[in-house]
């Protein structure tokens, strides 16, 4: 059987593939079981921070599974404790839970935040406001947390305590925050699955005297804006603005399924034991594989991100059948006069891979991607866009 009728057959229908079976990788080269060659502008989803099968990165993996890959939080374990104190010593944060994706870190974040506010503020503050168009997480409450009610409808009842509004109007979130008890405004400050938009700064100054002005807890999503992702380690930096809560993923782990919430000053001691966990959160081999890669995350490799997102823009910025390039970084969104999906298909069929969100084709390619492969990928799609 080919791997693609197995998965068809076996595999819950909850994905829209494409027609790629993967047989191997190397950076940000793809090889497919027939063979043909790839470019991965996607990085699964910002997941693959160096690429596939990055020396480093599997050697640090390496190097912890033959020690021990697992032995449960009742014990101490050292890649756990050095990838906490790494985490916040670069930003300023106090203390980490481990988990093992987005979703989960988020739900971290919504607990510490409902906490905070029932201590401090009274039981009725569990109000969190999160964003139209936002992506939270798959789980019940970050689906209830996410501002899209398409994902909401076959769901129902969802949980309590989330209200939305709309991204970059001051007024409505002013409006809302004074019509509800609130603990918390979460965001992304730069949407990903919603169609990589950028919250302009007036909104995000906007949210911060807030959040000063009624103790609200500011909770920075950046599942898929951290790690390097948009030229500045986590993207709030890019903002001047400090989160209280920070949640992330995706790329942290280079490949290896791990998430973390970052808790500040405000929250750092809310929980005590028994109020969270996770059996497999702080894996030993996952904050290995994390370690490996936030080391490498320095000032030049964000320097080379930065001038890598220009490069891309310039390259597509007026090209035929492109309205406009979102995004920082290496997380950059491409409004397209054709429809988005028929470009990635194209793309992938003339051996790129890019990803869409919304309308728009979205690229989040390796941060260690070379030159030369960005110009084959850069000239694929702008033929795949040209009208
Ligand atoms: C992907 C994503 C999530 C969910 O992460 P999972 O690991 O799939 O649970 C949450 N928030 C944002 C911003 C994301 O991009």
């Amino acid at each position: 059987m080919s791997i693609t009728v197995k998965d068809n057959e076996y595999i819950a229908n909850t994905y829209a593939r494409f027609p790629l079976e993967v047989k191997c990788g190397k950076g940000a080269k793809i090889i497919g079981t027939d063979d043909k060659k790839y470019i991965d502008l996607g990085s699964g989803i910002a997941v693959n921070t160096f690429g596939m099968c990055d020396d480093k990165w599997i050697e640090a993996v390496e190097n912890q599974l033959h020690k021990f890959s697992h032995i449960s939080n009742y014990y101490y374990s050292d890649p756990t404790a050095t990838l906490a104190e790494m985490l916040c010593k670069k930003t300023g944060m106090k203390k980490v839970f481990f988990s093992n994706s987005g979703a989960e870190a988020n739900e971290c974040a919504i607990k510490a935040a409902r906490k905070y506010a029932e201590t401090n503020k009274g039981k009725d503050y569990f109000t969190i406001v999160t964003l139209e168009n936002s992506f939270h997480g798959r789980t019940l409450t970050t689906l209830s947390a996410t501002g899209q009610n398409d994902f909401h409808k076959d769901f129902l009842p969802l949980t309590d305590g989330f209200v939305h509004t709309p991204a970059n109007c001051c007024e409505s979130l002013i409006q809302v925050v004074n019509k509800n008890k609130c603990a918390a405004i979460m965001v992304e400050l730069i949407q990903g699955e919603g169609g990589v938009n950028v919250l302009n700064k007036e909104f995000v100054d906007c949210i911060v005297s807030l959040c000063r002005e009624k103790d609200i807890l500011l909770i920075a999503d950046e599942v898929q804006t951290g790690n390097g992702r948009t030229g500045k380690l986590y993207s709030y930096m890019n903002f001047g603005v400090t989160p209280d809560i920070l949640t992330t993923a995706k790329g942290l782990g280079g490949g290896l399924p791990i998430g973390a919430t970052l808790l500040g000053k405000k929250v750092k001691d809310i929980f005590s034991p028994g109020m969270n966990g996770s059996t497999f959160g702080g894996n030993p081999v996952c904050c290995a594989g994390a370690i490996s890669i936030l080391s490498r995350l320095d000032d030049k490799l964000l320097d080379e991100v930065i001038k890598k997102g220009e490069y891309i823009k310039n390259s597509l910025e007026g090209a035929s059948g492109i309205k406009g390039v979102s995004g920082m970084g290496l997380m950059l969104g491409i409004e397209t006069v054709k429809d988005a999906k028929e470009i990635a298909k194209n793309c992938l069929s003339k051996g790129v891979l890019v990803l869409t969100a919304k309308n728009k084709v979205r690229l989040l390619p390796p941060l260690n991607i070379e030159y030369s492969q960005l110009d084959f990928g850069l000239k694929i799609i702008k033929e795949e866009c040209s009208l």
